[in-house]
């Protein structure tokens, strides 16, 4: 059975009792950090969502493991489920699954592009040697955006060189050529991303540069991206410290341009990152000297490990 649920308790009432006159039958719940996270907090605040968690884990508590009925469920921000469901005895299993690797990409790419007009020049094991760390979704997403380029250029086919406006749109999220900037404001995103660019070069342990813009897109003035030259499963110390030290190349350049009063806020998300990961470092990681190898305080999310 197929069926929309948004939220609410009488909704989750709803598709459980559609599922038991279906048995045997797999309810799957997409994004389930949406209503599942935890209760009382800023992640799940809304009333009617709450009532939806109360009522699938009463559900859920109903089954008595004959009914035919399986759940599985999917997020991709596990460390904000409320304790409630992540506890034994209601999902068996968890199971994580990781950013596909090259050849996995090379798959998924094969699949999302079966019906679309390939130009014999384009090779799929390059396109998936070129995106690390895209997850299934984001190649799909990428395949489709390198047809529309290609319609747009009036092509018949598509071409590798496709691909590659596709690639920096899905990574960076797409162009706001209607945000007006100032040539001030444009003149000081400019030393912003240099600052990012330059650090990015000079201190060693950062993966290579991609690219570097000052066309906004999404809420960021500009962008400076780096690319792994390959998958990456792991990242030592000097690394993290090289991408911290990029992250506050941005607020540096302004700083010596404009002087300490001049800056801007276009740091902050710089700021976060860099301190998500230099409070991994020293809680977690045991990469602190003066506090040693001791984890302190709950698991946060380590993607950014990769
Ligand atoms: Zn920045």
């Amino acid at each position: 059975v197929e069926m929309f649920v948004g939220v609410g308790a009488a909704r989750a009432r709803d598709l459980f009792e559609q599922a038991k006159k279906h048995t045997p039958c797999i309810i799957f719940i997409d994004e389930i950090d949406a209503i599942g996270g935890t209760r009382g907090t800023g992640a799940n605040k809304h009333e009617e969502r709450e009532g939806t968690l109360n009522q699938l884990l009463v559900e859920m508590d109903g089954f008595d493991g004959s009914e035919g009925v399986i759940v599985l469920a999917a997020t991709n921000r596990p460390e904000t489920l409320d304790s409630a469901l992540t506890r034994s005895g209601r999902f068996d299993r968890q199971v994580t699954v990781n950013a596909p690797d090259k050849k996995g990409r090379e798959e998924i790419l094969r699949v999302h592009t079966r019906n679309k007009p390939l130009d014999p020049d384009v090779q799929l094991g390059t396109v998936a040697r070129g995106t690390p760390g895209f997850s299934g979704a984001d190649l799909e997403n990428l395949a489709n955006e390198a047809a529309l380029w290609a319609a747009r250029r009036g092509a018949d086919t598509i071409t590798m060189s496709d691909f590659e406006h596709a690639k920096d749109k899905v990574m960076m999220g797409a162009e706001r050529k209607s945000l007006i900037m100032t040539d001030e404001e444009r003149r000081m995103t400019a030393y912003h991303e240099a600052g990012h660019a330059l650090v990015s070069l000079k201190v060693p342990g950062n993966d290579p540069l991609h690219m570097v813009s000052i066309i906004p897109r999404g809420r960021a003035f500009g962008v400076t991206v780096n690319l792994p030259v390959d998958d990456r499963f792991s990242v030592k110390k000097f690394e993290l410290k090289a991408r911290m030290a990029m992250a506050y190349g941005g607020r540096i350049a302004e700083e010596m341009i404009y002087g300490p009063e001049g800056v801007s806020g276009g740091a902050s998300s710089d700021i976060v990152q860099a301190t998500r990961m230099a409070r991994a470092m020293v809680a977690q990681l045991g990469m602190s000297d003066k506090v040693g190898p001791v984890n302190y305080g709950a698991d946060q999310e380590m993607s950014f490990l990769k």
